[in-house]
């Protein structure tokens, strides 16, 4: 079969991989999409940790082409999507419920084998059913949606706050919306890019702002805007995680989910935390947050048929990498069998 390897850093390649044969509680699935993610660009920059040689491809869903045993057979034909995540079970974080956190956690597409292929293979107990009616482009968001579930949770978004989200990327439009869900009054969108601007002004953001049109605090002021209960940082990028502290308000949350490269440092002024009385909080992965994704994306309370959507197929890989990097699109997706 075909696949995505990635190296070592900056050195990604299209192979032939022969399929091993399954081991017990495995299956093979034949991969209808696989979304390209801000961590597969830092994975391949070298910014981002994983064990090469590996398959890249963390966000995937597709057909059950094979079990390894017969106990399970009639799940041969099912459309499933993969959670990436595969924790030990057995280490102090996993006996804590905190399975995210799991000291030996192993990931799909960073550590293992993933879903830029045409075929992966996949513990039976890492699959989730997927509704027959679902479109297959969907299906490449319920790994991000079940992250940004997570983020949600973390946040504590309550029904009447104002949540300022920084970045209307994938991530961000989607935590839009589930701001949204769990009840803000007022959600603001902070992006640069325009054609973004206008898919969170369409999902209902009630007011969208330009950041490089001045200094959005003076630009908040002046929507007689006094901050946000709760900003979300949707970039990764210092800058943005020292705007999401000075935006927030008084007994505010602050939730970095964008994935700063490993050793970025941002200055921290102590007394601002102190007196704003601020909580800060991060957000790591899903656990256990992968049927509420697949719940959001079938009951249509979480859109993303107005996301700009570019197709490719593996050969393109690079292409589609590029074009997440540089924000020219809501979402590369690879379709390895096409
Ligand atoms: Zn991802
Ligand atoms: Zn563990």
């Amino acid at each position: 079969m075909k696949a995505a390897l990635f190296n070592g850093p900056r050195s990604l390649t299209i192979t032939s991989k022969p399929i091993r044969k399954l081991e017990p509680g495995e299956l093979l699935v034949k991969v209808e999409v696989c979304g390209v993610c801000g961590t597969d660009v830092h994975i391949v920059d070298g910014t981002s940790r994983s064990t090469p040689p590996v398959v890249l491809g963390h966000e995937y869903a597709g057909v059950v082409a094979d079990t390894a045993s017969t106990d399970n057979r009639e799940l041969v034909g099912r459309r499933v999507a993969v959670d990436p995540n595969i924790a030990c079970g057995i280490c102090y974080f996993c006996r804590r419920g905190l399975v995210h956190l799991c000291s030996n956690l192993k990931a799909l597409g960073v550590d293992i084998d993933g879903g830029m292929a045409e075929y992966s293979i996949v513990p039976e107990r890492q699959v989730y059913l997927i509704p027959p009616a679902m479109p297959k482009e969907t299906s490449a968001f319920i790994e991000p949606v079940s992250c940004t579930v997570h983020g949600i949770d973390r946040a504590g978004v309550k029904a009447g706050d104002t949540v300022i989200i920084i970045g209307g990327g994938t991530i961000g439009l989607i935590m839009l919306q589930l701001a949204k869900n769990a009840g803000a009054a007022s959600v603001i969108v902070l992006e640069p890019i325009e054609h973004k601007r206008r898919i969170a002004a369409e999902l209902g953001a009630e007011l969208v702002l330009d950041p490089s049109q001045g200094d959005p605090s003076a630009l908040l002021r002046d929507a007689a805007i006094q901050g946000g209960d709760v900003v979300i940082e949707c970039v990764g990028k210092p800058q943005t995680m020292q705007l999401a502290i000075d935006l927030a308000r008084r007994g505010g949350t602050v939730e970095f989910f964008g994935v700063a490269p490993i050793g970025e440092k941002i200055p921290l002024e102590p007394n601002q935390v102190y007196y704003k009385e601020l909580t800060i909080v991060g957000s790591y992965v899903n656990p256990h947050t992968f049927d509420r994704s697949i719940a959001l994306l079938t009951s249509g309370k979480l859109r993303v048929d107005a996301f700009q959507i570019d197709r490719f197929p593996l050969d393109g890989v690079h292409e589609a990498l590029r074009r997440q990097k540089e924000g020219t699109t809501i979402k590369s997706i690879i379709v390895p069998n096409s």
